[in-house]
């Protein structure tokens, strides 16, 4: 099975050396970072536009050691202007980031658009044999899934869309909505970066084509068409390992000591989208209003040059540098400029030095679909402060960043004073909130999830799916196992088809299914409303038909009257334990909650167990692996499996591995388990396959 790739950059490109050599240099952007290695390893094609150089038509890469073939289609001078900068940059880009005073909408463009992705489609049907997994990327190549499925109606194919999907009031303005819509529902999975822009396509889908949508899914005649969203990730390893390295922390400090002030940085391409004037504007009000700040603050704009040939783009250099050039008229003196500006843009090592050297990392698109200098600068910065827009996609994400309004000129300055106030203490605390996020989210990860999601139940691994033939106890966990982690606990639904899939297990003649969970087994009835199901909550401590002793309902009343009180804080009585969570109190008041909370005194056969910014109190002795032990002894005669994604589970998969049972472990980390899932949809697909099983 080999990977196709489709997009319209390509992953290297090639410059002519004064030898008459051709170099291969990798293009910038998240796209070949994140498939550069998969290809590498598992070799296969990759079809983009030969942009450059177009008399080469094909070339096997990496340079040196060439693992895959990239096909490069030379485009006609005409279908650039038509297709690229016509339909793909002239209408969908600024329809999807909601620009619609500068989307056109033009017949000739749009044919020219539907002739170039039937070229990459032919080019892919060229190279394509069963099996092989099709994974069309972007904007520019939405009808190439339709066109592809014609002709292949067993193919795997995925898409991602790297943009915001538009509310469908926005949306619909499109005169070719349909053809858009029915282009990419030739996938099998859709993938966007949050999940409103995955409800806005849903909505799409039921509004525009009238098709059946249910939670994360579209019926396509017979198929069902999988919508998710799932936010691209960064190298983090990468990235905090080249902030840490000697030569990068000596270049940001020379960055410091040059500039002899504190250091406001903002790196963007120069688009429209990116908001780079009201933040402009922004900083001169700021100015304005905070003489104090004249002399000790300096912005440094990097402006990564983008689409020149085009007359909006070229007007918008002229508006930022006009700005740039007033702002520094206006405040400059004593050998001090606010503004400084750079129109290029940086390799990976100098922008890591900036990101270390930055004082407060301005992130402040107008509308973004995801925006990876957020997560690079919290991945490089030890004591820099985020602001990010609330327009960009990784705003969900990212919970240590200060959020902030771009069309709210005065607010971000006001944000702006805040940043630069902010104690070392809060700010460190906010990174380490940041990056904890961001490791949930690696690149790789993100590939190897849709790679094997897209590849489906087909690629389960067979020792894991033959299991079905014996009588089973199915354990499962729920949050990461059966549902995506969502950042409310209260919006982790299941991931698409787990309820259907265990519902067919409750009636399967030989097999028994359990839930083992952390929450109340209440909230998981929500989730799964399945009466019959088999749910023991809270680590083990709530059984189906049990309720709490009254002796524990007066220890949790008695710890309750010990908890401190904070604006934020939120005591959660789960009846058999109680849990205090403090996310919500501002950072810079956690370390003396975390004292009070320290010496809150607790009764012998209570323990303590901290979470991420929560402290549960909790009697002793009860534990997943005691759940998992006692579902045993109350189901023998069947091969315990076990399948869970936290540290939690880690004493259920010891518990069935020392019964001879079988344990999975879904998603990445060390582990005990056997067995490995990467993704709540292979769970799924799993648990699918044993309830076919006769
Ligand atoms: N980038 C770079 N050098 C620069 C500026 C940006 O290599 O001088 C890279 C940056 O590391 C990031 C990408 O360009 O990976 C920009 O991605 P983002 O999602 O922030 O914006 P986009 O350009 O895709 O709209």
């Amino acid at each position: 099975m080999a990977v196709i790739v489709l997009s319209n950059r390509e992953p290297y490109a090639p410059t002519l050396q004064a030898d008459g050599r051709v170099r291969w240099t990798p293009s910038i952007g998240g796209l070949t970072a994140a498939l550069d290695p998969v290809m590498q390893r598992d070799g296969g094609t990759w079809i983009a536009w030969g942009e450059k150089h177009p008399q080469i038509t094909a070339v096997d890469l990496p340079p040196g050691q060439p693992r895959y073939r990239v096909e490069r289609l030379a485009l006609s001078a005409e279908e650039v202007r038509l297709h690229y900068h016509g339909f793909a940059n002239g209408a969908l880009w600024p329809m999807s980031h909601y620009f619609l005073e500068r989307a056109q909408y033009r017949a000739e463009e749009w044919a020219a658009y539907r002739q170039v992705n039937e070229r990459f489609a032919a080019a892919a049907l060229r190279q394509y044999r069963p099996g092989d997994l099709l994974w069309v990327h972007d904007y520019q190549l939405a009808l190439v899934p339709g066109l592809l499925r014609r002709h292949l109606p067993e193919a795997r194919i995925g898409f991602f869309w790297h943009i915001p999907w538009a509310s469908q009031d926005v949306f619909r303005t499109l005169p070719w909505d349909r053809e858009v819509l029915e282009g990419l529902l030739g996938a099998d999975l859709v993938g966007m970066h949050t999940p409103a822009y995955a409800r806005h396509f849903l909505d799409a889908c039921e509004r525009t084509l009238g098709a059946e949508v249910g939670n994360g899914t579209v019926k396509v005649g017979a198929r069902t068409v999988r919508v998710e969203a799932r936010p691209i990730g960064i190298e983090v390893q990468e990235f905090e390992q080249l902030a840490a390295a000697p030569d990068i922390t000596a270049r940001a400090q020379r960055l410091r000591d040059n500039l002899r002030t504190l250091m406001l940085l903002c790196v963007d391409r120069l688009d429209y989208t990116k908001g780079i004037p009201e933040r402009l504007e922004a900083f001169r009000s700021f100015l304005e209003r905070h003489p104090t700040a004249r002399g000790r603050v300096t912005l440094v704009q990097i402006a990564v040059p983008s689409r020149q040939e085009v007359g909006a783009y070229l007007k918008l250099r002229q508006q930022v540098e006009g700005l740039v050039g007033q702002i520094n008229g206006q405040f400059s003196r004593d050998g001090w400029t606010p503004v400084h500006y750079v129109y290029r843009g940086l390799d990976r090592e100098d922008l890591v030095a900036h990101y270390r050297a930055a004082d407060a990392m301005l992130v402040t698109p107008l509308r973004d679909g995801l925006n990876l200098v957020a997560k690079e600068f919290a991945a490089s910065s030890r004591d820099g402060v985020l602001l990010l827009s609330r327009f960009a996609g990784a705003a969900g994400e990212m919970p240590g960043a200060i959020e902030v309004n771009p069309y709210d000129v005065d607010g971000l300055a006001e944000s702006l004073l805040r940043a630069l106030r902010m104690p070392l203490e809060e700010k460190k605390a906010r990174l380490e909130r940041l990056r904890a996020s961001l490791r949930s989210s690696d690149l790789k990860t993100w590939t190897a999830a849709f790679l094997r999601d897209l590849a489906g139940p087909d690629a389960l691994p067979e020792e894991l799916v033959s299991l079905g033939a014996r009588p089973l106890l199915i354990m499962c966990d729920y949050d990461g196992t059966l549902a995506p982690i969502a950042r409310v606990p209260r919006d982790a639904d299941p991931q698409p088809g787990a309820l259907e899939a265990l519902a067919r297990l409750l009636h399967h003649p030989a097999h028994r299914a359990a839930i083992v969970t952390g929450r109340r087994s209440v909230q998981v009835y929500g989730f799964l409303p399945l009466p019959d199901l088999y749910v023991v909550g809270l680590h083990g401590m709530e059984w189906p038909e049990t309720s709490p002793p009254a002796p524990e309902r007066l220890v949790i009343e008695s710890l309750a009257r010990q908890f401190p009180a904070a604006p934020g804080l939120r005591i959660e009585d789960k009846r058999w334990t109680v849990a205090v969570h403090y996310r919500n109190v501002a950072p810079e008041r956690h370390a003396e909650l975390e004292r009070q909370l320290d010496r809150v005194v607790v009764p012998p056969g209570w323990e303590v167990i901290p979470g991420k910014l929560v402290r549960e109190f909790r009697p002793a002795g009860y534990g997943k692996g005691q759940a998992v032990r006692t579902l045993m002894a109350a189901f023998p005669g069947r091969l315990p499996v076990y399948l869970g994604d936290d540290f939690t589970d880690e004493e259920a998969f010891e518990a069935v591995n020392a019964l001879g049972g079988v344990s999975v472990k879904v998603g990445a980390g060390p582990t005990a388990a056997y067995s490995r899932l990467t993704s709540p949809a292979s769970v799924v697909a799993l648990l699918t396959a044993w309830g076919h099983h006769a």
